[in-house]
């Protein structure tokens, strides 16, 4: 066909048939869709395009409105992980429950007293909202909340340690993923970083040396996604605290991913709780809201009442806070610790993490048939034992037994990416000449064969 035989925009327009899909984007994005389809035709024919079939005002409004529907599609909208890492940091960490789900869907709907005193009727504080919880559930004396443990940790030190020397071991001097390396957390802080003892050894001795009149902070850091071993020593956050003490200056104890509860009860390894970082004498102790906590990205500092009160003068704490839909998120997060015993069936977070094996090697065997018929016979589908992660950083060395999917083929990349492509992406991993997909993090089973039956 020949340029001039393409239908004009507005037969496109006019065609019955774009109805529907006028109502659905709206005329300006459907027109501004239909005149690029046909510029696109336009220079493929002026380009010599004998080939290309006669194309309709109906063949155009299709092609305009696959576009639409492509480019409508949220990047944030929802996608199965079956990556195995539970906490996965790309793939938005921790899921809320729904008890926290309901809490900030209220907030984001209605005016809330989110600095407001409602018996009182009149100014009330932020973290009021949060910080009784807080001090019940990890027995410090006063507490705060920021954007996240990133900001806890950058607004700790700049309130204590600005222009003046903050102790960290050289054997925890961490990088967590990219952009957060403490020395450059340290230098935005305004402290000086007086690294002390070597990689795989520091000693008490150590601290006391380095420790002087300029010295505003001992920093004490959860190695959260690295082991040393071998021949290694540090010095235990109880010593350091006596350390700290004596010496007049503040423990500062960035658990990282920490817990509230003592995890073992639930099968899984022991991780630090704050309560006991908070017991061992810290005189600050952060950690994430996202992490182990399962809850909205946050950022909680808690410790002595006259530190807190100085972090929460700083400046910087208004540049930091959270806002009320996160609040609210945190304050039904943190009251479901209040019951351990219906934690694990009420925190996503902890309910995958203590998924029992049973439960999830009898999924893997319902959906390898589907799966199977999905990837057609070009692919061999079988059901494998695998070992997922708990992800951000927690027991980086501690894997949890786990069962998926594992394809095997030629061609493996190119399924890969057309999973990914469904209208409900499907992240896997590839491990071994396989694809694997570990079904830990599976909680949606129906959605997961719907979504499945739309690969072609
Ligand atoms: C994860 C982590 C951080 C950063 O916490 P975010 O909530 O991701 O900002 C800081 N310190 C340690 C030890 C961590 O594990």
């Amino acid at each position: 066909m020949l340029p001039r035989d393409l239908p004009s925009t507005s037969a496109v327009l006019t065609d019955p048939a774009a109805l529907p899909v006028l109502d659905r984007h709206g005329r300006n994005a459907v027109t501004e869709a239909v005149r690029a389809v046909l510029a696109d035709l336009r220079t493929r024919l002026v380009a010599g395009g004998q080939s290309l079939e006669a194309a309709t005002a109906r063949d155009v409004l299709a092609l305009a409105a696959g576009k639409l529907e492509a480019s409508g599609r949220s990047s944030l909208a929802p996608l199965f992980n079956l990556t195995g890492t539970v906490l996965h940091t790309n793939l938005g960490r921790a899921l809320l429950a729904e008890d926290a789900i309901a809490a900030a869907t209220g907030a984001m709907a209605n005016p809330v007293a989110l600095e407001y005193d409602v018996e009182a009727g009149g100014r009330g504080e932020r973290d009021d909202h949060v910080r009784g919880l807080l001090l019940e559930l990890t027995g410090a004396e006063d507490a705060t909340v920021v954007n996240n443990n990133a900001a806890a940790v950058l607004l700790a030190l700049n309130t204590l340690a600005k222009d003046r020397g903050a102790i960290v071991s050289r054997g925890e001097l961490i990088e967590i993923g990219g952009a957060f390396r403490m020395p450059d957390i340290m230098a935005q802080a305004g402290a000086r970083l007086v690294e002390i003892g070597t990689t795989n050894r520091t000693h008490a001795k150590d601290y006391r040396a380095a420790l002087g009149a300029d010295i505003g902070v001992i920093l004490k850091v959860h190695t959260s996604n690295y082991r040393i071993q071998g021949f290694t020593a540090e010095v235990e956050a109880p010593e350091l605290a006596g350390i700290a003490k004596d010496a007049g200056v503040p423990l500062l104890n960035d658990l990282g991913s920490g817990s509230l509860v003592d995890l073992s009860r639930y099968g899984l390894k022991r991780e630090p709780t704050v309560r006991e970082a908070v017991a061992e004498g810290a005189d600050l102790v952060t950690f994430s809201g996202d992490k182990l906590l399962g809850g909205p990205q946050a950022g909680f500092i808690v410790g002595r009442r006259d530190l807190i009160a100085a972090i929460n003068r700083n400046p910087m704490k208004r540049a930091l806070r959270v806002d009320k839909i996160r609040l609210a998120a945190i304050e039904a997060t943190l009251k479901l610790y209040r019951d351990p015993d219906r934690l694990a069936q009420r925190l996503p977070t902890l309910a995958m993490l203590a998924r029992p094996l049973a439960e999830i090697e009898a999924q893997a065997a319902r959906l390898a048939p589907v799966l199977a018929k999905a990837v057609g016979s070009a692919f061999t589908v079988s059901v494998c034992a695998c070992q997922s992660q708990i992800g951000s950083g927690a027991l980086p060395l501690d894997t949890l037994r786990s069962a998926g999917l594992a394809v095997s083929g030629s061609g493996l990349n190119d399924l890969a990416a057309a999973l990914r492509r469904l209208p409900r992406p499907v992240i896997g991993r590839i491990e071994e000449g396989r694809l694997l997909l570990d079904l830990r993090c599976l909680r949606d089973e129906a959605g997961f064969i719907a979504t499945l039956e739309t690969l072609s």
